[in-house]
């Protein structure tokens, strides 16, 4: 029997200089225990499950038998939590190497829950299973609504406790990131002050990441562009589908442009651009309308550590910098247009179409409407609520018909451009914690059905409707950080 899945490991990052990193390997684990398996994702991956028992492959998703060539290691970096630098690391993820398909593109292999680390701080290094099942489904649900992240491979128990406010059961995540290179690696690396590392870690990201532009003039303003133009792309995506992610801390925000880190995130239901579900988020600095300006606040961070790279000149750097940072206003205005256009199943431009826009959002806003199902609604696939009786709706569609017969496209590619942009489920956040409960009491068969349905979010399925209404409690959803 084989002892391997197909890994193909190389270690790249763990060839850079001791200050990026800790070499170390996954804490042993008692009883580990496989509760999930990706096999879609195995295969895109190139991996083989069918030749190796449940239990071996328990050993591997909980970092007891580490992969034939995988030199592990925890990353450093740094980070703004909550607009306050701090130094911060990998304290409780192993990053086990990279993985090179076929195709030679290369995942990140890390395991989050894997035990202490020289950056565990005061944890314990460890994750509890409600918190990596919740990561596992909404990063692959986030997958199936088309908006980049970074995917789940498995989750194991591990057969130990974790304490919290209570004692809960442990589990490690196999997370596979294209890398898990952060603007917060960059801010650690920079604040080293030491330029050789600094540009090191430029070309090891560029070489990763933007290849494109390896030879260009100005590398790190090069860089720069490419950032602005990838996080305008994602948090547009998070709009779009009403994606709240919480802590969009600096350490939080990759430089590959993918959703990272999925701890007190939550979808939208009623329309409110104030929504806050994070129970740390006390101002709000996180809420669905501040997404945009907190991308550009996190760029800005960015850019400080591209400084010393971008020109000689201190004042002049800034100065260039400080240009294309500003240029991330106009660019998401017209991503973020653009995107509406797309769930209005609108083409070419009118000068009417912003306010066609704000006014369905104020509509939405005044009435407390379901944001996605409002979308649903006017691509006539439901579920259907008696608020969308309301005259001014009524009324607001009116325009909105007008507007789509100016249209150069049919309607029936109208439609199809909605039906693309606009999802029919989303992860529910009572469905995601009744799925927990469930799993909690070891059945996870919810967890099964809601991957599935999850899966395909922009087909009609039957019988799903109480996956697609929000919850009927008054009571206001509160996440918590997953440690
Ligand atoms: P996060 O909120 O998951 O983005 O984590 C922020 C920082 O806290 C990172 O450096 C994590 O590695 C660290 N961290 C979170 N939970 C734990 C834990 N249980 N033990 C050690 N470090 C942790
Ligand atoms: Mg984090």
């Amino acid at each position: 029997m084989k002892s391997d899945i197909n890994w193909n490991f190389d270690n790249s990052y763990s060839k850079l200089p001791e200050a990026f990193k800790e070499n170390i390997k996954p804490l042993f684990v008692k009883s580990p225990k496989l509760i999930i398996l990706n096999k879609e994702l195995g295969r895109k991956l190139n991996l083989n499950f069918s030749d190796i028992n449940e239990k071996e492959l328990s050993e591997i998703f909980v970092g007891n038998k580490l992969p034939t060539g995988s030199k592990s290691i925890a990353q450093a970096y740094a980070g703004h939590q909550f607009g306050h630098f701090v130094m911060l690391g990998d304290g409780r993820a192993t990053l086990l190497g990279e993985h090179v398909t076929k195709n030679k593109e290369k995942y990140d292999i890390q395991l989050k829950g894997s035990g202490k680390t020289a950056f565990s701080r005061n944890g314990d290094g460890r994750a509890a299973l409600g918190p990596m099942l919740r990561e596992y489904v909404i990063s692959e649900a986030m997958n199936s609504l088309k908006v980049p992240t970074t995917r789940g491979l498995a989750v194991a128990k591990t057969g130990e406790d974790v304490i919290r406010e209570k004692a809960l059961q442990g589990a490690i995540l196999t997370r596979v990131a294209s890398s898990h290179i952060r603007v917060g690696t960059f801010q650690y690396i920079s604040a080293r002050q030491n330029l050789k590392e600094l540009k090191m870690l430029l070309d090891y990201t560029i070489d990763r990441h933007y290849p494109e532009i390896k030879n260009s003039k100005n590398k790190a303003l090069d860089l720069l562009s490419r950032l602005i133009e990838k996080q305008c792309d994602l948090v547009v995506n998070w709009m779009r589908v009403g994606f709240i992610h919480g802590v969009m801390n600096t350490d939080n925000m990759t430089i590959s442009g993918e959703t990272i880190d999925y701890g007190p995130c939550a979808f939208m239901d009623v329309y409110d651009p104030k929504t806050v579900f994070s129970s740390i988020d006390k101002t709000g600095r996180y809420a669905y309308c501040n997404q945009p300006l907190i991308t550009k606040w996190n760029l800005s961070r960015f850019a400080e550590c591209l400084i010393p790279l971008i020109d000689e000149n201190k004042d002049k750097a800034i100065e260039i910098a400080t240009q294309k940072i500003n240029s991330f206003d106009k660019l998401y205005e017209e991503k973020w247009m653009k995107m509406m256009r797309n769930k209005l199943g609108l083409s070419e431009t009118d000068d009417n179409d912003k306010s066609l826009f704000i006014d369905l959002l104020s509509w939405m806003h005044i009435n407390k409407a379901d944001y996605t199902n409002t979308f649903c609604q006017l691509m006539k696939l439901g579920p259907t609520e008696i608020i969308y009786n309301d005259k001014e709706f009524i009324n607001w569609k009116k325009r909105w018909l007008k507007r789509i017969s100016i249209n150069k496209i049919s309607f029936e590619d109208s439609i199809k451009i909605m039906r693309n942009n606009n999802p029919l489920v989303i992860p529910r956040n009572h469905k995601i914690e009744e799925m927990l409960e469930s799993a909690e009491q070891n059945d996870f068969r919810l967890i099964h059905k809601m991957l599935k349905i999850l899966s395909t979010p922009y087909t009609e399925q039957e019988n799903i409707i109480d996956y697609r209404l929000a919850s009927s409690s008054k009571k206001k959803y509160k996440t918590f950080c997953g440690t």
